[in-house]
Formats: structure tokens, sequence, C-alpha cells
């Protein structure tokens, strides 16, 4: 991208005069890419106002016809993929492949949950009364504040505004300010349609600032949020005075558990891809491995090889990269001084652990620390970075207390060639979700939510769906 474009909120399908100071860079090499509006507290109000006026209507269409928007959008997406590609690595720094799979993934949710329309449903419920009928039904909650984090940015917009709409809410986003762009070329692509004025509005600007605006408002009916605890718990002291109802998906420390008897080269694999992909950046990928003794050395060597062979580096100017740069500098530092902390406290680096020598980038060595130790914070604390830390357990028993034992219980991952033991960690493991033998993804047919630190409700599939409803319970006696 050469030209530096001037973004403008986008509110009620108009994009309206707005201060661009916020300056987007490129992570890869830190370019200036784009400038976008600090939004101010008038145009949090009328993006609020304007959902909130288009809500009673767009609730009032069938689904179906509300359905039909969101495939709309979903073609316009596809039609605008490899562009909306480049865009995406280019504020994100992901690489183009990952950057393709989150286009298209996000065109198929929209069409997934634009299939729903047909398939609401409320309850009948037997009455203790003659001649009554007790009617649950399923109702929008109205105006939804969407508050995304940088990581996959693309896809988090369907993944809030697509349950939000069919349901027959109207939603305000907000993206991160790491990564906007995206969503402004998202907005556009919905202007280009007969969507109602106000039913998709975009603000930008900082957490401090229009996400705050967003999450005090008393006009706002659900906070779906996603982004870190620290974040997640300042937005829920902020929706506190009005009682606002609240989504919450926050952070992870997922940990792989390696046992003795598994096919050591797929878990190497899964493991790798699911420590590399996004550079690590991801809520629910490996964060922390248990490998039990028998097997750690074989398992240690093979997973530095795998991890020493990523290719990593500036997505948009080399080809065929596993891995791009971390997002800003702050991220770089922390995973430099965790991996610097570990090591202090007798971590052994088997590979990579420093910054990597690649420009003006913010790029960081595939690293594998061994010699773990669960009261290390590298154990402990997110990384969100290319960082594997591995610890060396007895069995089953003591991998599923020490991964239970922490503050995050978003995902979780087995490896095991026995039946029993992989029914045992589903039923022992307390987390939202839990993989057996794969790489840590989820479908959107599943509901991701987690427990403890990692959130409050969840998204996908059907109980992700009805996140974004109420339940009204209609007695009619006759
Ligand atoms: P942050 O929590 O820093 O930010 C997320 C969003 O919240 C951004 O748009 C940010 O604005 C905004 N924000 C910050 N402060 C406030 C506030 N006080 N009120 C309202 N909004 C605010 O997260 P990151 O963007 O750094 O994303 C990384 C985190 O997200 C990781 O912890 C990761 O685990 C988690 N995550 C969880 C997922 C899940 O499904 N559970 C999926 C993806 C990521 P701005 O940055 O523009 O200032």
């Amino acid at each position: 991208m050469t030209e530096i474009i001037h973004y403008q909120n986008f509110i009620a399908n108009a994009f309206v005069p707005s201060d661009p100071s916020i300056e987007v860079r490129n992570p890869a090499n830190n370019q200036l890419l784009a400038r976008v509006p600090e939004a101010s507290g008038e145009q949090v109000e009328a993006a609020i106002a304007a959902a909130r006026h288009a809500q009673k209507n767009w609730a009032a269409r069938p689904a179906i016809e509300r359905a039909g928007y969101l495939r709309k959008i979903a073609s316009k997406v596809r039609d605008n993929a490899e562009r909306l590609a480049h865009l995406i690595t280019a504020e994100q720094g992901k690489v183009l492949g990952l950057a393709r799979v989150e286009v298209n993934f996000t065109a198929d949710y929209l069409d997934y949950m634009a299939e729903w329309a047909r398939r609401l449903e409320g309850e009948v419920l037997t009455s203790d009364r003659v001649g009554e009928n007790i009617f649950l039904l399923r109702k929008p909650l109205g105006v939804v504040a969407g508050i995304l984090p940088w990581n996959f940015p693309f896809f988090l917009i369907a993944r809030k505004m697509a349950p939000a709409l069919v349901t027959g809410n109207t939603i305000v986003i907000k993206p991160s300010e790491e990564t906007p762009i995206n969503c402004f070329e998202f907005a556009r692509l919905v202007a280009e349609t007969d969507l109602p004025p106000g039913v998709f509005n975009v603000v930008s600007g900082t957490g401090a600032t229009a996400g705050q605006r967003l999450t005090r408002h008393a006009g706002v009916d659900l906070i779906s949020f996603t982004g870190s605890v620290d974040t997640g718990s300042r937005i829920m002291a902020a929706a506190a005075p009005n009682i606002t109802k609240l989504n919450l998906e926050l952070g992870g420390k997922a940990p792989a558990i390696v046992l003795a008897d598994a096919d050591l080269e797929l878990a190497v694999k899964a493991v790798t891809a699911s420590r590399v992909i996004n550079t690590g950046q991801v809520c629910n990928c490996a964060e922390r491995v248990y490998v039990e003794r028998k097997v750690a050395d074989q398992f240690i060597e093979q997973m530095a090889a795998s991890m020493a062979a990523t290719r990593y580096g500036d997505p948009l100017a080399e080809d065929d990269l596993d891995m791009g740069p971390l997002i800003n500098q702050a991220a770089l530092d922390k995973v430099a001084q965790m991996v610097r902390t570990a090591t202090g406290q007798g971590a052994e680096v088997v590979t990579g652990g420093a910054v990597a020598d690649k420009g003006a980038g913010f790029h960081y060595q595939p690293t594998v620390l061994a010699g773990c130790g669960s009261d290390m914070a590298i154990m402990r604390q997110e990384i969100f970075g290319p960082v594997l830390p591995i610890q060396i357990v007895e069995d089953l028993d003591e991998a599923i207390a020490l991964a239970n034992d922490s503050e995050y219980g978003l995902t979780s991952s087995v490896y095991t060639r026995s039946l029993s033991a992989a029914m045992r960690a589903s039923n022992e493991l307390d987390f939202g979700e839990t993989y057996i033998n794969r790489e840590n993804f989820e479908a959107m047919q599943g509901f991701h939510a987690g427990a403890r630190k990692s959130g409050i409700g969840g998204a996908d599939g059907k109980h992700g769906l009805y996140e974004y409803t109420h339940t009204h319970v209609v007695y009619i006696q006759i």
C-alpha cells in the first residue's frame, strides 16, 4: 500500500467527517499505512443513537430477510478476498496464507449465521393450569457494542455482527487501534449493500476513549468483548452502573499434555502449528506443555527442531513464511522479558530465545524452553508470542492437576493413543474446549467459551447465537 488513506467513522451508512489522528503501521517494517479517527464523544453518541433508531424496524423484519443481508456481505467479502487478505497482513502481520484463511472463514461464518434464520426457536412449556399455554420467546437484546482485539480482527467483526444481526439486534463496532483498516474496509462493503442505516456502525479510537464511552453508555444492551483479562475486568466495572449484559472472550494459557503413548510426530506437528500460527498471538493455542518423563527428551528434541525450522520475517516481502512479526514493540519487549525471567529462574533455551535481527519489524525467534516449573511466570501468564515452555510430569494425574491450576480455562489439548486416557482427561480438564490429537482451532458450529478468568459466555454455534437474545415468557390463560 503506497497511498496513506484517512478513514472516517461509519455511522448510519455514512462515512462521517472525523479527525484521523491515530496512525496505523505495518508491524513487519513500521511503515505508515493509514490514519483513522479517534471518535469524539458526540460520534459515539451518534453511533449508538443510530443503532437504537434502526433496531425496532430491523427486528420487525423476518429473520430470513435479515439473513439475506449477511449473505450479500459474505459474497462481497469473497469478491474482495485477495485485497482484504493483503490489508490484514499489512496491518496485523500474519502471513498471507493465514490472512486468506481468515477472510474466507469470515465469509463462511456470515453464511453460517445466516442459516440460523429459519432455525431460531422458542419453547412451548407445559402449564400447571387448565387451559393455559406458556410460551418462551427469544427476543433481540437491542443495541450491541462489539469491541475487538487485533489478532483476528476481520473474523471478529463477523463473530459479533452476524449473530447480533440475524437475531434482530443492531451493532456498533470498535476495532482495535492496532488493526482498524480491515474494519473500515468491511464497512465499505456494507455500504455497497442496501443494509438499513444504523444497523451496522463502526467507530474507531482507543480503549480509554471510544471503548470506555461505549461500555459506560446506558444505551448499550450487550457488550460483546474479545481481548485481555485486564481489559475484560475494566469493562465489567464500566458496565456495572447500568447492569449491562456482558459477553467476554478473554485470554488463555492453553496446556498441551503429551503422554508417553502419543504419536510424537503428530504431537510435535500439532503443537508447532498451535504455537507458530499468528506468531503465537492466539487466545486458544498451546501456551505450555506437560510431557511425560519417558518421552520428554525425544519430544523436546523434536519440538526444538520443528520450531527452529519455522520460516519467519516480513510476510509481504518474503514468500512461503510460517510466521510474521509480533504486533508492536510493547509485545516484543514483553515476550523478551518473559523469556529472560524464565531463564533467570532456571529454564533452558533449547532453540531461539532472542529478538530476531530482521530490520525494523517486531520479530522474535521461535523459541523452546525446557526445564520449566509450575511456579515460573512463563508457565502461568499468557506469553502471546512464539515461545513454548515445557515441563516434565510423571503421569496424567500430575499433568491434569497442573493444567487445571491456572487462572485461565479457555482451551487445552491432549496427545495419546489411549481412549481411556483421552476420556479421563476430557472429564477432568476444567476448560471450555479440549482437543485430542489435533491442533487447537475451533469450529464455527462449536461453542468457544472459557472457564475461570477466560471469560463469561461464549461465541459460535447455537449457544453463541442465543447469547444475543433474551427470553420472554408469556402465559396465556383462555
Ligand atoms: P486488549 O484487551 O488490550 O484490547 C482489546 C480491545 O479492547 C481493543 O479494541 C482495545 O482498544 C479495547 N479496550 C482497551 N481498554 C478498554 C477499556 N477500558 N474499555 C473498553 N475497551 C477497551 O486486547 P488485545 O487487543 O491486546 O488482544 C489480545 C488479547 O485478546 C489476548 O489476551 C488474547 O488472549 C485475547 N483474545 C481472546 C480471544 C478469545 O476468543 N477468548 C480471541 C482473541 C484474543 P485499543 O487497543 O484500541 O486501545
